[in-house]
């Protein structure tokens, strides 16, 4: 991956994006990719950059710019902030976690609180409402000239580069999907399309899938391929048993099953056959959880694909994935897209 393309990529992760209040975010990704691509944008927050657009034939790409995250509840009378959260924050890994709470009068560090002596209680499985977060306030008074019921509260969880080109942070679900659909506008933007492409960094993809409803209603594409994360089963307690095995490193996971199109995954798997590219299949049986659900469902229906980035420790704040699956994702999309003549049928039948 080139340095500036690496760069853009650490500058997303680090701006906050909880699923609600994607702006910051938002705004960040469109100024990058309004370099190359027109820009438009609609009322749940999508920012879209479109390429080509007088073919008459339409593709859409998705990838999710919101980020789980938990949302104040209250404020005790200790100035703890009791929380919620938006999107599948999992209990079993917030003891002790950093986190920073997005006040409406400023951003406060904190941890997340704990007992100390679980011993009494082995077996018990921890809820949200058994944590709070330590400000390290000595009233509510403090707190509340800050925050107040709705204001997010995000991990921290900065990017770090790992052994062999592997990548660490927060919310690489799915900040690498709307990173990798940037990237690639900026190498379409440079090649002869026979399509119109438009690039959705989508939003509200961990709570309601608004984004995608919305950029599926209203572009009316003739294909989507969504790009998102998916589950690894390749580290100690992941191991595939009965699921198709995803590695870590060993190339773009092709989603199979009823919800997403035959005849386009069959185009796709050409397509990375013929590039050289790796690619690792996964089952969706009914549906995929993803973007491309919301936009399969929108208008007369659309045909979709899911291609999905591995990745290990889902919505925690240390999810590892490698940059070469990223850089491999975006080669199969682009060469995907460039191939296309806008004659292709996906009619099954
Ligand atoms: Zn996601």
């Amino acid at each position: 991956m080139e340095k500036k393309s690496r760069d853009f990529l650490m500058q997303l992760l680090k701006v906050p994006s909880p699923s609600g209040n994607e702006i910051a975010y938002q705004k960040v990704w469109k100024e990058e990719v309004g370099k190359f691509a027109e820009i438009e944008s609609d009322e749940a927050g999508n920012v879209i950059g479109i390429l080509n657009r007088k073919a008459p034939f339409r593709v859409l790409l998705s990838g999710h710019a919101d980020e789980i995250s938990m949302t104040v509840t209250r404020v005790d009378e200790n100035g703890f902030i009791r929380f919620t959260r938006s999107g599948g924050i999992n209990p079993q890994v917030l003891a002790g976690l950093r986190v920073k709470v997005y006040g409406f009068a400023g951003t406060l560090n904190g941890v997340i609180g704990f007992k100390l002596d679980r011993s009494k209680e082995p077996e018990a499985k921890l809820d949200i409402d058994d944590y709070f977060i330590d400000c390290g306030a000595k009233s509510a008074k403090e707190i509340n000239k800050m925050v107040r019921v709705g204001d997010y509260i995000l991990y921290q969880g900065e990017p770090e580069i790992l052994l062999n080109d592997r990548i660490v942070s927060k919310a690489l679900d799915d900040k690498t999907g709307s990173f990798m659909i940037a990237e690639i506008l900026r190498r379409l933007s440079r090649r002869k399309l026979q399509v119109a492409v438009y690039g959705c960094s989508s939003t509200g993809e961990e709570t309601n899938m608004r984004g995608a409803y919305f950029a599926g209603a209203r572009i009316k594409p003739n294909l989507a391929i969504a790009l998102d994360v998916t589950f690894n089963t390749d580290s100690p307690g992941e191991e595939a048993q009965n699921r198709a095995e995803v590695k870590i490193g060993a190339g773009p996971v092709l989603s199979l099953g009823s919800a997403v199109n035959s005849k386009l995954n069959e185009f796709i798997e050409k397509t990375a056959k013929k590039n050289k590219i790796k690619l690792q299949l996964e089952l969706t049986p009914d549906r995929t959880s993803t973007d491309a659900d919301k936009i399969h469902f929108s208008g007369e229906g659309v045909p979709v694909a899911l291609v999905s980035l591995p990745v290990r420790y889902m919505h925690s704040p240390v999810e590892l994935a490698s940059l070469n699956d990223i850089e491999a994702i975006v080669s199969l999309m682009v060469e995907t897209i460039a191939s296309l003549t806008g004659k292709e049928s996906f009619k099954p039948i």
